[in-house]
């Protein structure tokens, strides 16, 4: 089979591979019909990503059609159409128990697909905890309604629930790239007072705004008077930073009010200062971290009811073949891109 691979830093080659097998019990084969590519994968790429294994098949935003389950899986079955989960999780450990799955404490766990084991983009993926890591995708949902749901509509939902928004609150999203864009979908969901997207990039701007006329949308210049004139106690209650680039960190909790709630989602490159003398006093509560992607199947159940869709992310298509051309595109951020859907096998 065809498999997008990670040979190098700075190679990615689409390589004929041997078809993957079942492992161990827990196992599952998914045939990828949809598959996505994501900043982490060009992360990976420019070798940021230290335990990312030369040789794996890169990829883990993907959906498919279950082929085959190892003999003690029992949520899913040959011919289930399913996402497919970017982080491994054994669901039985302190972590697991608790919700907070990124923190899973197997061996196998964690952000393990397309980065220390064989990932999405190619016509097959084996997936170890078949259980945890997929998810059946109800029938009135498409794949390409379902594509992001297993990575950056989970970030999203995750980043929304952990910053406990009222109908009370003016809430400030800081990036409207696409994991900000789905944090701002699943902001929505909350019923805000009022939501502020803070933005550098023209397009993402001219998006947010095309898509989601009730959304304030502005660039950062705008951005001190904005919150000015729609937060009467001197910042945002609730501040969610998906931008991680140049100041935004700073941005997030100066433009928070006292005693409000800080997200950070972003994943950044370099350290960011945390000036507790300047901040004294204001009370703010910083969470952080990496998405607990325990979610799906709710997620599944909101495209369902039509309460979240993600389609208008999806800009460019490419069959498998070309997946280095997509690539080329995402990457120098082309043509407008946002998401681009990689067609990795024929469905109906
Ligand atoms: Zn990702
Ligand atoms: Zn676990």
């Amino acid at each position: 089979m065809l498999a997008y691979t990670y040979v190098s830093e700075g190679n990615f080659q689409l390589v004929e591979k041997p078809l993957p097998k079942l492992q161990g019990d827990r196992d599952a084969i998914v045939r990828v019909t949809l598959a996505s590519i994501c900043t982490s994968d060009l992360h990976i790429k420019h070798g940021a990503v230290p335990r990312a294994v030369p040789g794996i098949t890169v990829g883990h935003e993907m959906v498919g059609i279950v082929e085959a389950v190892g003999k003690a899986v029992t949520g899913v079955k040959p011919g289930d159409r399913v996402v497919v989960n970017v982080e491994t999780f054994c669901g039985e450990c302190f972590f697991c128990r608790h919700g907070y799955v990124n923190n899973c404490t197997d061996e196998k766990g964690g952000w393990a697909l397309g980065c220390r084991i064989d990932g999405g983009q190619a016509e097959y993926v084996r997936v170890p905890y078949a259980d945890q890591g997929l998810t059946v995708i109800p029938e009135t949902v498409t794949f390409e309604q379902a594509l992001f749901v297993g990575d950056i509509l989970a970030t999203g939902f995750w980043a929304a629930r952990i910053s406990e928004i009222t109908g009370e609150d003016t809430v400030l999203i800081l990036g409207a790239g696409p994991t900000g864009i789905c944090t701002l979908l699943c902001t929505m969901l909350k019923r805000p007072r009022q939501i502020i997207v803070c933005e550098k990039d023209g397009e993402r701007l001219a998006f947010v705004r095309r898509h989601y006329p009730q959304v304030i949308a502005v660039p950062p210049e705008e951005l001190a008077q904005t919150i000015a004139q729609h937060c009467p106690h001197g910042g945002a209650d609730v501040v969610l930073e998906v931008a991680g680039t140049g100041d935004t960190f700073r941005t997030a909790w100066q433009c928070a009010r006292p005693n409000a709630i800080v997200t950070v989602v972003a994943l950044y490159e370099e350290n960011q200062v945390l000036p507790l003398p300047q901040m004294y006093g204001k009370n703010l509560t910083f969470k952080t971290g990496g998405v607990d992607g325990c979610d799906c199947g709710e997620l599944l159940d909101l495209i369902a009811q039509g309460e979240i869709d993600t389609t208008p992310l999806i800009t460019h298509e490419y069959p498998l073949e070309k997946i280095a051309e997509a690539y080329e595109l995402f990457e120098n951020r082309k043509d407008h891109v946002i998401k681009v859907a990689v067609r990795c096998g024929m469905y109906s």
